[in-house]
């Protein structure tokens, strides 16, 4: 017979260690923007769907703030390719930068092309597969800006009012899977295109304070949890702090390796969270490569292998990483390098 207690108890075992390999079930860390910085003119809702939800969510309510129906995207990496297209189902679709040949870097500003009657310019604060992070908040005149933060919501302190709309999926940096927050500005409410599903519609949700549906309430519970944590830990700025300290960790090591370790990203665009890097020489050496991953998993340093679509490694440093495991990591590098450099 199914034993509801037997469940539980398994469950709350393994919220803390899945397998006993030592990682939360709920695979998320800890991050930056205290909610309370956002200004009284904003809704904070708390929505299914994930990420991947909010790329059609985000056109299907903003594409239509002005009639020409089209937007602007940036598009840096994986995650903002995959918004881009999903927005060409319901209206224009304007790549504002020249065409990148592969996402390692960020196009200077002086190069884009923003359409002043464009509803929205939507751009990806962090792109988690390449390791491409905006330093910098886009410029957009008048225009209604767009941000997917899932990588590095919380990770450093974000001025709300530059925006029209935040959002970001809770498991990286605020919880678990199941919630993704959004954070929309008063004014964008109310523009949905009739085809929009009920539960992505901004108004509704924001009317019936995203109880529409039935609210994933354990991941809304633990992001709490998350969020008071890092309340007491000093906030944003304090885990932009750490973070620029985890990632310098890594990326000093990367540059003083002498071309050992290559991380093809653009200096001025690094992200903190997610470090891409390869093992040998620029393309990877395979053995090596291997080597290192097999090395990493003893230590007991598992999920370091790059996306599929990128290949080589990704050392990704969310708030739940702490100084002391990225050092672990930084001093397995340093110890893998003096072993096999020529
Ligand atoms: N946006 C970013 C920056 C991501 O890293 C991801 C997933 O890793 C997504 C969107 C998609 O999120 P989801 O898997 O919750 O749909």
């Amino acid at each position: 017979m199914f034993d509801v207690l037997q469940v539980l108890l398994q469950a709350q075992k393994e919220l803390l260690s899945f397998n006993g390999l030592g990682i939360s079930v709920l695979g998320g860390s800890k991050s930056s923007t205290s909610l309370e910085d956002i200004p009284n003119n904003y809704k904070v809702l708390f929505l299914q769907g994930g990420g991947s939800g909010q790329f059609s969510a985000v056109p299907l309510n903003l594409i239509g703030l002005k009639e020409d129906r089209c937007a602007d995207y940036l598009v840096t990496g994986t995650w903002s390719a995959k918004a881009a297209k999903e927005a060409e189902k319901y209206g224009k679709v304007n790549i504002v930068h020249p065409k990148l040949d592969s996402f390692t870097k960020i196009p200077d500003p002086s190069s884009w092309t923003l359409n002043p009657s464009a509803s929205y310019v939507y751009y990806c604060c962090n792109e988690t597969v390449h390791g491409v992070e905006f330093n910098f908040t886009p410029e957009t005149k008048d225009v209604v800006l767009v941000s997917d933060m899932s990588s590095n919501f919380l990770s450093r302190p974000v001025d709300v009012s530059k925006f029209g709309l935040i959002y970001a999926g809770a498991q990286k940096n605020v919880g678990c899977a199941g919630v993704t927050v959004v954070i929309v500005r008063d004014d964008l409410l109310g523009y949905a295109l009739k085809e929009c599903p009920i539960v992505l519609d901004y108004k509704v949700q924001a009317e019936m304070k995203s109880l529409y549906n039935t609210p994933p309430c354990f991941s809304i519970y633990i992001m709490g949890l998350v969020l008071e944590w890092i309340k007491n830990n000093g906030g944003s700025a304090a885990m932009e702090k750490l973070n620029k300290q985890k990632s310098s960790m890594i990326y000093d090591i990367i540059n003083s390796s002498n071309g050992f370790y290559v991380c093809p990203v653009d200096a001025a665009c690094r992200s903190r969270m997610n470090v891409p890097f390869r093992v040998g020489k620029k393309e990877g050496d395979d053995a090596l490569e291997k080597k290192f991953l097999e090395g990493a998993s003893k230590r007991g340093m598992i999920s370091l292998k790059g996306h599929r679509s990128v290949g080589g490694m990704r050392a990704s440093l969310y708030n739940a990483v702490t100084l002391e495991d990225t050092a672990a990591l930084a001093d397995y590098m340093r110890g893998f390098l003096k072993e096999h450099q020529l």
